[in-house]
Formats: structure tokens, C-alpha cells, sequence
């Protein structure tokens, strides 16, 4: 049996080898990842991508101008994202912390980990999120795409915490920040597109790797 630090790799250059670099994230800067981070929480990046847009049709991108707006207005703009009122909230409290902290970007990785999680609203995916695609800390994020992908080949039980799951990945690649990027990206550009709710399996091309009943 391959190591998991084997396993993991061949997984990582099939999906190179297949899509190619993503060049995530998607956003301008990398206080948009931010607000791109929280808006992607239980809804499609269509739907965050609309939000965004008519944000940036009211204000400038950065935490003093969302912070300043009127919380209805910046519900109002958001409402593609769905739980508007909600997102408009963890919006202004992120802004808040960045606003309040502009030497954020010095704290070191655990710390600074520390300092999100500590945002109402930002859990464990979405403060892992800002720490690879906004302050390139080197983070194995964990959604429920990586859950259903490494689930279904048949690596990782379905019910591991998210922190054991991320420990777990992390100590066996120890990778750098451009690894887990890519790395992310690609598992969630593959269980878009083949491993989806219902697996396409006979159109995937990891089914050499994968236990997935019937692949
Ligand atoms: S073979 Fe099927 S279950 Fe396995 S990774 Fe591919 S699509 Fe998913």
C-alpha cells in the first residue's frame, strides 16, 4: 500500500496532467478573495461573481468603504449571494478585524488563523480559504468537494473533523502555499465537472486510483 504523501501526489499530477494550472483565485485583490471567501459560503461563484459586481458598483473594494456603508445597502447588493442580511454581517466583521488590524498580513500562521476563526461567521473553510488565496499562508483548505472527491476514492472516512482531515493532508505533503493552491483548485474543478453529486465515472479519469462502487 502507497503511502498517503504518495497517494496524494499521483492524485495532485493526474489532475495537472488533465486540467492544467487554475490560476486561482479568481478576484482582483486580495481583499476581494476575502469577500469572495465569505460570499461563497452555501451558494455558486456565478451567484458571488453577480454580488461582487454590484458592489463595485456602489464603493471601492476595501474593508473602511464596506465597513462605512449601511448595512441594507450592502445586503441589498450582496442578495445574489443568498443569506444576504447574514453575509452582510460576516462581511462587516471581517471588515472590521482588517480595518482594526492592518499588520494582519505580519502575524504568523497560526495566529493569524486564530485572529479569523475569531470573526462571527468565518469558520475553519472560509478562514483556510483567506489564508492560501489572500495572505498565501500554506493551508490545505477542506469544502465539501475535497470531503466528496477523497470520500468516494476511498482515502478518508466521511465523517472526519475538518481540522484532523486538514492536519492529516498537511503533515503528509507538507506542501508550500503554490502546491496547495493549485492542489485545491484542481479537486474542485473535478468534482464540478465529473465527480459531481452523481459521479461520471465512466468520463473520469482517475478511476484507476478510485474505490467508488461500480467506477
Ligand atoms: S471514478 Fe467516479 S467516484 Fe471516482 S473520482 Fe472519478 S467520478 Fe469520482
Amino acid at each position: 500500500m502507497k503511502s498517503l504523501k504518495a497517494r496524494l501526489e499521483e492524485l495532485f499530477e493526474q489532475l495537472f496532467a488533465h486540467y492544467g494550472a487554475q490560476n486561482w483565485w479568481p478576484a482582483e485583490t486580495p481583499f476581494e478573495v476575502m469577500l469572495g471567501a465569505v460570499l461563497t459560503q452555501n451558494t455558486a461563484w456565478a451567484n458571488v461573481e453577480k454580488a461582487i459586481l454590484n458592489l463595485k458598483k456602489l464603493s471601492e473594494l476595501n474593508p473602511q468603504a464596506l465597513l462605512a456603508m449601511p448595512r441594507e445597502l450592502l445586503a441589498e447588493a450582496i442578495r445574489p449571494s443568498g443569506y444576504f442580511n447574514l453575509k452582510a454581517e460576516r462581511v462587516q466583521n471581517l471588515c472590521a478585524l482588517l480595518a482594526d488590524n492592518r499588520e494582519l498580513h505580519k502575524l504568523a500562521d497560526l495566529e493569524l488563523r486564530g485572529q479569523l476563526l475569531g470573526v462571527t461567521g468565518i469558520g475553519p473553510e472560509t478562514a483556510d480559504d483567506i489564508l492560501l488565496y489572500a495572505f498565501q499562508r500554506p493551508v490545505f483548505v477542506i469544502d465539501a468537494y475535497t470531503r466528496r472527491l477523497l470520500g468516494r476514492i476511498g482515502w478518508i472516512d466521511a465523517d472526519i473533523a475538518y481540522e484532523d482531515l486538514r492536519q492529516t493532508i498537511e503533515q503528509a505533503l507538507a506542501g508550500d502555499t503554490e502546491y496547495y493552491n493549485e492542489f485545491h483548485a484542481l479537486i474542485v474543478i473535478h468534482a464540478k465537472r465529473v465527480c459531481c453529486k452523481q459521479p461520471r465515472c465512466s468520463d473520469c479519469h482517475l478511476s484507476t486510483l478510485c474505490s467508488y462502487p461500480g467506477n
